[in-house]
């Protein structure tokens, strides 16, 4: 089965998702003390981020936006949404794998 980038990341925020609320869960009920683990769980996401979940073609991190606010243009993280294009060179995201390969 070919997943394409864009389904990649909905995976990937689905499996962090559901761990950081369980472990919250788990913390808020039975471990207090354990509280630092959801920073650790968080800090794990934006380095598995940064790392895996980059644009195959130039190796912008998808996450990467771009917009213009009063004419001047911004770089920022993040959004709620999943990127469909590459901010840097257009890759259509739902339409490539990881490894660059076109999907049908
Ligand atoms: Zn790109």
């Amino acid at each position: 089965m070919t997943m394409s980038m864009r389904e990649l990341a909905m995976v990937v925020r689905i499996v962090f998702g559901t761990l950081l609320v369980g472990s919250a869960a788990l913390v808020a009920w039975l471990r207090p003390r354990l509280a630092p683990v959801l920073f650790l769980e968080l800090a794990l996401y934006g380095l598995f981020v940064s790392i895996v979940m980059r644009c195959p073609r130039c190796g912008t991190i998808i996450y990467k936006r771009r917009s213009t606010i009063a004419e001047v243009e911004v770089t920022f993280w993040g959004g709620v949404g999943l990127p469909r294009h590459c901010v840097k060179c257009g890759l259509d995201f739902a339409k490539t794998t990881r490894f660059g390969e076109p999907l049908e």
